[in-house]
């Protein structure tokens, strides 16, 4: 028996007007933990999470060069597995991560596992790809976090691309990987 799983999914650009300027600061801000990541020969990518307020609660960047290779050391999974032993479901419901870019289909999980409320982001996984191509040290996925999360029972905010910032985290970016013909 063959299932078929289809989810509509549009993507709408997003101007930076459409943000509080604090949201704007915080998603400039994960560009920085993005560079911090890639000073110490970790992968250039990062994420905080934030109170209704924009208070910083925790950052994260990428550490999966520093943990040995653990490939489940992306930023977003390592910050909900840290952020999850110390805000409950309900209090993680109200939380928001700023991230560089969207999600891959595992750290989606771990935000719908850990209750995440709203996830803001910069840069798609499709824009992503063009600079990462089949690298195998990331082989960017084509999955928008979006579409891990309608196929869930519980929503999650989704907010972004936001092309105005793209330029600044893809810089980290270029040069970086190898992205084959
Ligand atoms: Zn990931």
């Amino acid at each position: 028996m063959i299932k078929e799983f289809k989810v509509q999914y549009e993507e709408r650009e997003r101007k930076l007007s459409e943000l509080q300027p604090y949201e704007v600061a915080l998603l400039r801000r994960t560009i920085e933990i993005c560079a911090e990541a890639k000073a110490r020969g970790d992968h250039p990518f990062g994420c905080l999470l934030a109170d209704a307020e924009g208070n910083i609660l925790m950052e994260q960047g990428n550490e999966e060069v520093t943990r040995g290779g653990d490939c489940t050391s992306h930023a977003e999974a390592l910050l909900m597995r840290k952020a999850s032993q110390i805000y409950d479901k309900e209090a993680m419901s109200k939380l928001t991560m700023y991230n560089c870019a969207d999600s891959c289909a595992m750290c989606t999980g771990a935000m719908y596992w850990g209750n995440l409320g709203r996830m803001v982001y910069i840069c798609p996984e499709s824009k992503l790809k063009e600079v990462t191509g089949d690298d195998i040290r990331n082989p960017t996925l084509n999955l928008p976090s979006a579409v891990v999360i309608a196929c869930g029972q519980k929503p999650m905010e989704i907010v972004g691309p936001f092309p105005e910032l793209v330029p600044d985290f893809l810089a980290l970016h270029e040069g970086y990987w190898d992205k084959g013909s």
